[in-house]
Formats: structure tokens, C-alpha cells, sequence
């Protein structure tokens, strides 16, 4: 890290009407930071559910306008799905002015190519949620849950959340982390030697060999109780904490 020009990492929000300090706190980061940055990608879980782009809350839609700020000041954004946000659609890209992500996707970042990740998919180990997972991303499944009335929509997020936090807290930790060979094969696969993801609230940056490769694995934590920022520029990667200032 240094004074250059940087491209931004975030994820792991989780942005709903009762985090005022959180939105505070993405807000002033938007407004300043990254105003100067290459670009700012958003690796899921920017929202903590999003029951379709018709029915943001007031935190959500604070956030969107923060975010439409950036890009007209011409910084791009990319966001990715999240477990929580993966119902982000053309209208919430239309209000923000950002770009969707696939997922897995490849990142070119001054020369290095670099496979970035929201992470749940690498958490294999937990079989109940892989399988909710391979339902919740099925077209026909989405058809049909944005067809029902925004109050309906809200009812079953509740409901999915409250069960989400019960399997969360029925599971030992290892389970829900990432699994290492999920993670060796994504890499693999890519061809890359490094990995960045959020999604485990874990932050930190991992060695590992992939086929006598040696890579890294660099993960985002959550803005819980203060931001987690990766900033990449031409001299590399740096994971940063961004304090809480109110
Ligand atoms: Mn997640």
C-alpha cells in the first residue's frame, strides 16, 4: 500500500434500517476514500437480505444514493451477489449505477489476475446450506419468490434468516469456514495464485500450496464493529480495520 491511485475491496455490510452507524460509517467512506479510488468492488452482502429491488428500506436507500454519488463522480462500481443480497437485480444497478459481478470472476489487478469470490460457495463442509444455496440461485425459484407480494417476500426472508441463525449457531465453527480443498480447487481451476473472498467474517490473509504453488488467500471481514477494507495498489494488497468514529 501507499499514497497511489488504489483499487477498493469491501464486503460483508449487511445494511438494513436499524445499522444507522454502519451506513454512517459506508457513507463518509464513500464520500471520501474511495472518490479517489480506481474503482470499488462490493463482494456481496452489502445488504443483510433484499427481498427484490422494488422494496428497499430507508437504510438501503441511503446506501443506494451513496453509492449513485460515487459512480457519477466517476468512480466505477462492481458488486457482486452475496447469500443475503443475491436478488440484486438491472434496477438496483439502473439506482446505483454500478455493474453486477458473476461469480467466481477474475480480476486483473495492476498485472496480477486475481480470483475474486463472495465465499459461500467455498464453505462446503456446511452440506445443509450448499443444498438451500442450489435452491435460492435457481431461476425458476427467483420467477417465483419476486412474484409474490413484498409483504410475503419480507415474511419468508424472516423466516429464512431466523432459521439461517439457528443452523449458524447449531454448527461448530470449522464447518462454516471455508473448506481447504473447495479452496485449492477454485484456484486451481482459475489458474490464479491468489483468492480474495469475504463472506466468513474472518479477515486475514492465508498462505497456502496449490500443486507445489504457492498462493495466498486474502479475506474481508465484516463492518460489524468497524469497517474491513482490502486496498490493492501497485505495490500490492493491504487488508486494513477502518475504525468507528461515532
Ligand atoms: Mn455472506
Amino acid at each position: 500500500g501507499g499514497a497511489g491511485v488504489a483499487t477498493l475491496f469491501i464486503s460483508d455490510l449487511h445494511i438494513d434500517a436499524d445499522c444507522g452507524q454502519i451506513i454512517r460509517q459506508f457513507t463518509e467512506f464513500l464520500q471520501t476514500e474511495a472518490r479517489g479510488a480506481d474503482a470499488l468492488y462490493i463482494l456481496g452482502d452489502l445488504f443483510d437480505s433484499w427481498v427484490g429491488d422494488d422494496a428497499p428500506d430507508a437504510g438501503q436507500s441511503a446506501a443506494i444514493a451513496a453509492i449513485k454519488s460515487l459512480t457519477a463522480s466517476g468512480v466505477p462500481c462492481f458488486v457482486m451477489h452475496g447469500n443475503r443480497d443475491f436478488l440484486l437485480g438491472p434496477k438496483f444497478c439502473a439506482d446505483t449505477g454500478a455493474r453486477l459481478l458473476p461469480d467466481p470472476v477474475i480480476v486483473t489487478l495492476y498485472g496480477e489476475p486475481v480470483l475474486v469470490m463472495h465465499g459461500d460457495a467455498l464453505c462446503t463442509d456446511d452440506r445443509p446450506y450448499q443444498r438451500l444455496r442450489a435452491t435460492v440461485r435457481d431461476a425458476d425459484w427467483q420467477r417465483q419468490f419476486l412474484a409474490l407480494s413484498v409483504a410475503a417476500r419480507r415474511t419468508l426472508a424472516g423466516a429464512a434468516r431466523t432459521g439461517s441463525q439457528a443452523h449458524m449457531a447449531s454448527m461448530q465453527d470449522a464447518i462454516t469456514d471455508v473448506n481447504a480443498e473447495s479452496v485449492a480447487a477454485a484456484l486451481r481451476a482459475a489458474g490464479t495464485s491468489l483468492l480474495l473472498h469475504g463472506h466468513t467474517h474472518r479477515p486475514g490473509i492465508q498462505s497456502l500450496s496449490v500443486d507445489g504453488r504457492e498462493c495466498a488467500r486474502i479475506v474481508l471481514g465484516d463492518w460489524h464493529n468497524e469497517g474491513s477494507l482490502l486496498r490493492w495498489d501497485s505495490s500490492g494488497p493491504e487488508l486494513l480495520s477502518l475504525p468507528r468514529c461515532d
